[in-house]
């Protein structure tokens, strides 16, 4: 079966950097299951993927622009320490969800100086190129509840 818009996907995976850095692999555990067509993957990734059958293996570079974003220095903030109250003790590494006009975004603690923490909202894989490795390991028709969803059922997936 073809993968077009509407089928679950399931695919083993490794991503690599440019300098050839495995970042992420499904080998030696479960494959990952997405909906073609609902961006539940990169957008580069989910384009190269579309006409694909079962048991394709094949490798794409996805640039920024398809994959996690190119870096925005806007979105490197610095605060007091005292407007993350709450939060405990605050250390390099540890993340805040906040709500801005795109939704939810997760911002990292990338520095901490005296009593000010900069926090950096763009993804950790912004402006990096994704080498990825793809085997198609089988593709099916989605059910009508895993298109309300918007996300797969059953192994590989969402669980409820
Ligand atoms: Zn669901």
């Amino acid at each position: 079966m073809e993968i077009t818009a509407d089928r679950v996907v399931t695919i083993h995976y490794t991503l690599r950097n440019d300098a050839s850095e495995i970042l992420d692999s499904s080998s030696g555990s479960e494959p990952l299951a997405y909906v073609q067509g609902h961006g539940n993957i990169v957008t580069g990734l989910e384009k190269a993927l579309e006409g694909r059958r079962s048991g394709d293996r094949f490798s794409v570079t996805v640039p920024p622009t398809e994959g996690y974003g190119e870096r925005d220095p806007a979105l490197v903030q610095r605060l007091p320490r005292r407007a993350l109250q709450g939060a405990g003790e605050i250390q390099r590494g540890m993340r805040f969800q906040a709500r801005d006009q795109n939704g939810v975004r997760v911002f990292t603690v990338t520095a901490i100086a005296g009593d000010m923490v900069t926090l950096d909202g763009n993804h950790p894989l912004a402006d990096q190129n994704l080498h990825f490795e793809i085997e198609v390991v089988d593709v099916r028709d989605a059910t009508a509840e895993e298109l309300e969803h918007g996300h797969v059922h059953g192994p590989g997936g969402h669980h409820h």
